[in-house]
């Protein structure tokens, strides 16, 4: 049994109330809430043992290596890479990208050809055009239907011995399509093409397996998926991982230097230069801690049946339409109201406590191929209610008599 009212309990910051109204809040594909048990490891990490790492040769220093360490183990085992070093500590999505983007440079040729599906966040959009831009590379872009979903035939059809590398999230922040990524990523194979799968939007939803997938490269971020802003992780494969010249250079990421010559540490530490957000990574391993006690087959479940019964509702609301309705989705909804700008729905819905996202989502091609400025977005995550549905529901429908 799925106890929603027993997690909000772990979550402070839903007690809130926002213009005198209890928070409704529903971005959580922009980032979600933190649980206290995830809070108390910052905590704790700051009151007990704040240290730097891998370095010191003192206590405090060998706590914080251990549980930073232990943490990306943790995130290697849910995830299921093979090797704990093919699990990069990033600051995000945005950074896992651009560290992959950025050591193509030296892989890639004039002419080589990159395919981007149609449906990407620009993290997942930008650093590839620059690269296009510094290499001489070709990129093309996989299109999607009127319902939200990739056209699998035009893709194949792009495919070709040309096709260096193809990259597509896991599921659209924008409009919740869950992306057919296990056939993406085999027929990029096929044709000897790398993939990059973008999971930040997946993985608070769906635990995926990397070595299952046989997926080359795979990015998340702690922030959606109940850890702190500034961390994240890139999964690589090892063999990648070595071909990849390193990103940035600095301390930690170096086996010797000298005036002449440096010479670079081993896996993971190649990518890892600086001091790393070290309370961060504790904290993103707590946190996955903290999902996988709820489970998620169980938080999969209770999302789907929170997606249906506002998807249903919504429906009902004259003149609204739903933009992505692919039949494999998750719990995000964008919507607009006939006539209506979805700015003015989210003002009017911020006045009544509840947080959605208006506007394009990091997302303009997709706003361009449906020709509007925006959405407004609902996201919910597994502490949200069907009677915060209900709320969001008379919200709109308020907003959509006072504009129209
Ligand atoms: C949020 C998001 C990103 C960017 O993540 P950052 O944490 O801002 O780096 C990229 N892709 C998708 C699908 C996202 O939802």
């Amino acid at each position: 049994m799925f106890d929603v009212q027993k997690i909000r309990k772990d979550f402070p910051i839903l007690n809130r109330e926002v213009n005198g109204k209890p928070l409704v809040y529903l971005d959580n594909a922009a980032t979600s809430h933190t649980p206290k048990q995830v809070m108390d490891a910052i905590v704790d990490y700051y009151s007990n043992y704040n240290a730097n790492i891998h370095r010191g040769v003192h206590t405090l220093s060998q706590e914080a290596t251990d549980k930073y360490e232990a943490a990306r183990h943790k995130i290697q085992n849910h995830f299921n890479a093979a090797k704990s070093h093919e699990i990069i500590f990033t600051s995000g999505t945005t950074h896992s990208i651009n560290l992959v983007a950025n050591g193509f440079s030296t892989l890639l040729e004039k002419g080589d050809e990159l395919l981007v599906s149609a449906m990407e966040h620009h993290s997942n959009i930008v650093p590839w055009q620059m690269l296009a831009e510094r290499t001489g590379a070709i990129l093309k872009v996989i299109p999607m239907s009127i319902k939200g979903e990739l056209e699998m035939d035009a893709y194949v059809r792009l495919l070709s011995d040309k096709t260096k590398l193809v990259f597509c999230n896991h599921i659209s922040n924008a409009l919740g399509t869950i992306n057919p990524i296990d056939e993406i990523i085999q027929k990029a194979h096929a044709v000897g093409a790398a993939v990059l799968i973008d999971g930040a939007q997946a993985a608070p939803h769906i635990k995926a397996d990397v070595q299952k997938l046989d997926v080359d490269f795979y990015t998340v971020s702690a922030h959606k998926m109940c850890g702190p802003t500034g961390v994240g992780m890139l999964y690589g494969k090892e063999e990648w991982l070595n071909k990849l010249p390193p990103y940035q250079g600095g301390g930690e990421m170096i086996a010797e230097v000298t005036f002449e010559k440096t010479t670079y540490a081993d896996l993971p530490h190649k990518f890892e230069a600086g001091t790393p957000n070290i309370c961060g990574g504790i904290a993103f391993g707590a946190a996955l801690d903290y999902m996988n006690d709820i489970g998620f087959e169980a938080i999969a479940a209770y999302e789907h049946e929170l997606l249906e019964y506002a998807t249903q509702k919504l429906l009902e609301i004259k003149g609204l339409k739903i933009y992505g309705t692919a039949k494999n989705k998750t719990s995000v909804i964008s919507f607009n109201i006939e006539g209506v700008h979805p700015y003015d729905i989210g003002t009017i819905l911020d006045k009544l406590g509840i947080a959605v996202r208006t506007g394009h989502h990091c997302a303009q091609p997709i706003m361009d191929f449906y020709k509007i400025p925006g959405t407004v977005r609902a996201s919910f995550c597994f502490y949200n209610t069907k009677n915060e549905v209900d709320v969001l529901v008379e919200g709109v429908k308020k907003a959509a008599a006072m504009l129209k």
